[in-house]
């Protein structure tokens, strides 16, 4: 038996002593899903079960080394470890911008404490992270951003307003630019963690048209931030966010694995006898482009972990993810004719599938819009001219 092979037998026996029944069906609702942090609510013994027992083993952040609290996978271990995962259904025991955002950056940018610190706590899942990048006048043109960092000797005073911070409200700590030099564009901004109880940062809830309300404006009124929660060097904090980026829209696109862009087709079968010809012929058309979606996925992560990866694949991976997703959903949609549309009633699940749908009109948005991941691809990868 192969080394890998013995690997996904011990895995398997594991996930079949570990892994919770309950954990082990699709996520219905936000209350299915596990974000960890220091007020954490869990919906039920099985989900707090599954969360300790694969942090226990460093099953949260399987590739992420033992000594910051993973459980030292190789690439392709950790590719058995999410094959097995899917295999059974299984829940992910943890969702957390830790992981999937500010944890790459420390593993590159993090001083050795740092790492041991925070990694640690987000593998436990004992913080919940946000992230403070866009600002009122700053999305796609994020290195305008003006949250300003005064120097004071051993901490800085920071003044200024992030928007659409997802779950600023619910988050323990923030990962956020600020600026510290207001004469270089580029060069003037600083990546800065700092408590969300700190003195001085509050939060607004803002609405989305799925009628939830996951983000936040959030405004820093005087924040005192210690010198030592810095990542990276002063005012090179843009080289932290591309590459923190970088990881997030590999995060939205969905290419590791998930529901978000796998096919659909069996899913609909029971209904297609009763669906229209065009419709079918959609869904069939949809299920090969998430396949050759899911091989492209599985293509650019190998590349990536043998150190090939073009820089400007997350951004192709986010456009043809996000635009999936909102394809997948109009097909759901669609399928499910005028019940589909229902908001609040019982049979609907509350309104699960209107709700979902409309809330996929913002994947195409958030961690960069489409518009502006044509453009890196027009300019990095087909090198067009012309392309600011
Ligand atoms: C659900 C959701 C969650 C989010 N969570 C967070 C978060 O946690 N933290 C955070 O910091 N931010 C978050 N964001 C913000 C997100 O990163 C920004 O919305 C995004 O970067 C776009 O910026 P903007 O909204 O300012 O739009 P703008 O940059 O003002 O863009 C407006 C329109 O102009 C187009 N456009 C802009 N520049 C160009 C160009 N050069 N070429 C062609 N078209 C262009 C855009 O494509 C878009 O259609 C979230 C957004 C959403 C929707």
């Amino acid at each position: 038996m192969s080394d890998l092979e013995a690997h996904r037998q011990e895995v398997r026996a594991w996930l079949e002593e570990n892994c919770p029944p309950e954990m082990r069906q699709p996520v219905r609702d936000e209350a299915d899903v596990c974000w960890g942090g220091r007020e954490v609510k869990f919906k039920n013994e099985a989900q707090r079960q599954w969360l300790e027992r694969c942090a226990a083993k460093g099953y949260t952040v399987p590739d992420w080394p033992k000594e910051y609290g993973g459980a030292g996978m190789s690439p392709a271990e950790a590719k058995v470890w999410r094959e097995e995962l899917a295999r059974i259904n299984a829940r992910p025991p943890l969702s957390s911008f830790g992981i999937w955002m500010l944890g790459p950056a420390l593993l590159k940018f993090g001083t050795e404490e740092q790492k041991r610190h925070y990694l640690n706590q987000i593998a436990r899942g004992e913080i919940r992270w946000c992230q403070g990048y866009s600002e009122p006048g700053s999305g796609s043109d994020l290195v305008s951003l003006q949250t300003f960092g005064e120097d004071k000797g051993d901490h800085w005073v920071v003044n200024g307003q992030k928007i659409w911070t997802s779950y600023a409200d619910k988050a323990d700590w923030i990962f956020c630019l600020v600026r510290t030099d207001k004469a270089n564009k580029y060069q003037g901004i600083s990546f800065l963690l700092f408590d969300m109880k700190s003195p001085g940062v509050s939060t607004k809830p803002i609405k989305l048209i799925s009628g939830n309300s996951p983000f936040c404006e959030t405004f820093f009124d005087n924040v005192e931030v210690p010198k030592d929660q810095i990542v990276g060097e002063l005012n090179r904090g843009w080289d932290v966010a591309k590459y923190l980026l970088g990881h997030e829209r590999e995060m939205i696109s969905g290419a590791g694995g998930g529901d978000r862009t796998s096919a659909i087709g069996a899913a609909m079968k029971r209904l297609a006898g009763e669906l229209d010809p065009i419709l079918r012929a959609e869904l069939a058309l949809f299920d090969v482009d998430a396949l050759a979606y899911s091989a492209m996925g599985e293509k650019f992560l190998d590349e990536v972990k043998v150190g090939k990866g073009h820089p400007a694949q997350p951004n192709m991976m986010k456009y043809a993810g996000t635009e999936l997703n909102k394809r997948r959903h109009e097909l759901v949609m669609a399928a499910g004719g005028s019940a589909a549309l229902e908001w609040d009633s019982e049979a609907s699940d509350g309104g699960s599938k209107a709700r979902n749908w409309l809330r996929t009109k913002a994947n195409s948005i958030e961690g960069g819009t489409s518009e502006v991941m044509l453009n890196v691809v027009a300019k990095r990868i087909l090198e067009l001219p012309g392309v600011s």
